[in-house]
């Protein structure tokens, strides 16, 4: 029998976090101030961030270290496993070697407090008492829940509206670690009430979510604002997977041909790529990557390359990202996670120098992906996860029909026992397969402010 699982000992816990940015051969476009349209500087950040993270992302050293409070938070679930899909591989008959890192045995069942911990770790050094955050399914607020209160700083969290109506455990999971939880658009702010205005049923976005969060740190002094994707310090802190899953591939006696993760704002793909794709930009390995979104929300396979804003108000600085424009409104499928009009600057910078690929899956072939892998490994994934699944099930599948092997490693971001309703409705036949909105997406390109 092969085996099944790779463990590494708490002692092997990464103690740096790896930063791709020192080992590019050419340096992403800088993030733009909102109004003037020039370069801004670290200094532009420090109303929304500590001062420890604006370092990181603007940082050019290639390991940082990992403070020892935040890696012993971390033993609470890390290393986490990485495990041989066998049963898997089996139902598919395919000669190919699948490999899944898991994320979800972390306390919100997500990779998200592997940052989450980190930023609110600095946020503490720094003396902030309160952090304002927004959240899309509930597992970024989870996550910075758990890390707020492990740190005792407050939180208030911008749920997305229908997904605050659609997981309502998730809110239960973030006041039960102590966080104030609100529906976006919420009328606690002035980009909340705005959005209510126009349109009072309006499902929230995480667009509209995250202008709530930026202007509640912007107008309080006690409070900061955090990020649970798309900024180069949250990718650097998601290297952790990676780096462990290296040392786990080590042990199994392989290397992944094509490592895998779906993308929302591409932070777990990230975590678990950029440790691999160091080795290609260095010319030693030539690992395909490949990050995958859904259909309805397609910023890498259907997005322009172009300066847009973070947000649906315009309040956050400009940034180089492949996007469907900041003004775009998502179809309110199961992924909610995955529900954002842009993606990660470096992850866009990667796959415009060609060392990434990405590929769209509607909503119920990453089900089907997803029943079969519960039924084969046991493990119940996030709606979110399931994108992963279903392009590495299809890698397989090529593999088999070119009869050869090919070794396979996708990243296994959560679990879905929070996610059970859109189970429900996969199961009943009540899922309709999402589509491309181009009519919308067209309409917010229109949008994009002119740089
Ligand atoms: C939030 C989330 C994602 C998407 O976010 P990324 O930043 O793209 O990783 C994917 N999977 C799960 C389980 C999530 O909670």
């Amino acid at each position: 029998m092969t085996q099944k699982k790779y463990f590494l000992a708490e002692s092997e816990i990464p103690t740096h976090w790896y930063n791709i940015a020192a080992d590019l051969k050419s340096s992403p476009p800088p993030p733009l101030h909102p109004a003037t349209h020039e370069p801004i500087g670290p200094e532009a950040l420090a109303p929304l961030f500590p001062m420890a993270l604006i370092k990181q992302e603007v940082s050019a050293e290639a390991y940082i270290p990992i403070p020892d409070e935040v890696r012993e938070i971390y033993r609470i679930w890390r290393p986490s496993p990485l495990i041989r899909a066998t049963a898997l591989e089996k139902a598919l008959d395919t000669p190919a070697r699948i490999y899944y890192k898991y994320e979800g045995v972390s306390p919100s069942g997500s990779h998200k407090p592997n940052t989450a911990v980190a930023q609110a770790y600095y946020n503490k050094q720094e003396g902030v008492k309160r952090i304002a955050t927004e959240t899309g399914a509930g597992q970024w607020g989870s996550s910075l829940a758990f890390a707020c209160q492990k740190f005792g700083i407050e939180a208030k969290v911008y749920m997305v509206k229908i997904s605050y109506e659609q997981k309502p455990y998730r809110r239960s999971m973030m006041q039960l670690w102590g966080s104030s939880v609100v529906a976006s658009p919420s009328a606690d702010t002035n980009a909340g009430r705005e959005v209510l205005a126009a349109d009072p049923e309006s499902n929230g976005s995480l667009g509209i979510a995250i202008s709530e969060a930026v202007e509640d740190a912007a107008m309080r002094e006690d409070t900061k604002y955090s990020l649970g994707s798309v900024l180069n310090h949250v990718l650097l802190h998601q290297t952790i997977i990676g780096q462990e899953a290296m040392r786990q591939m080590e042990m199994a006696g392989d290397y992944p041909d094509v490592v895998v993760g779906c993308a929302g704002g591409g932070s777990n793909a990230a975590g678990l790529m950029f440790p691999f794709l160091k080795l290609n930009l260095g010319g030693h390995r030539n690992t395909r990557f490949l990050a995958v979104e859904p259909a309805s929300c397609p910023s890498l396979t259907k997005g322009e390359y172009r300066y847009d804003f973070g947000d649906t108000a315009g309040l956050t600085p400009l940034m180089k990202m492949y996007t469907l424009g900041h003004t775009f409104m998502p179809p309110g499928i199961h992924a909610g996670g995955l529900r954002y009009h842009a993606m990660a600057p470096l992850l866009c910078h990667l796959y415009a120098e060609g060392y990434l690929e990405a590929k769209a899956y509607p909503q119920n072939p990453c089900f089907e992906a997803a029943v079969l892998f519960a039924q084969t490994e046991g493990i119940v994934p996030a709606p979110e996860s399931s994108h992963a699944i279903r392009a590495a099930i299809d890698e397989a599948l090529a593999a088999k029909e070119e009869g050869r092997s090919r070794v396979i490693l996708f990243n296994l971001s959560g679990h879905g026992f929070l996610d059970l309703q859109a189970y429900d409705d996969y199961l009943s036949g009540k899922l309709v397969d999402d589509h491309y909105p181009a009519e919308r997406v067209a309409e917010a390109m229109k949008a994009l402010p002119v740089v």
